[in-house]
């Protein structure tokens, strides 16, 4: 399985998930307040992110992590 050892090695420590946009599941609690949910397509493992209100920059989204 050396080619999944390498395609998980790609979102190792702090690099970026690629999230799959088809499976995105959100669950919103306001109107900025809320969680997303799907897969990395690279490490395929559940990645979740969320999102809330910053006075300054709006609405804002964290980055995916790994539940
Ligand atoms: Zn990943």
């Amino acid at each position: 399985m050396t080619t999944l050892y390498k395609s998980k090695a790609l979102c190792v420590g702090d690099k970026f998930h690629t999230p799959n946009k088809q499976a995105i599941s959100v669950v919103a609690y306001s109107f900025a307040d809320g969680e997303a949910y799907t897969f990395c397509e690279v490490c395929e493992q559940n990645i979740s992110q969320f999102s809330f209100y910053d006075e300054d920059r709006g609405i804002v989204y964290t980055k995916w992590e790994i539940e």
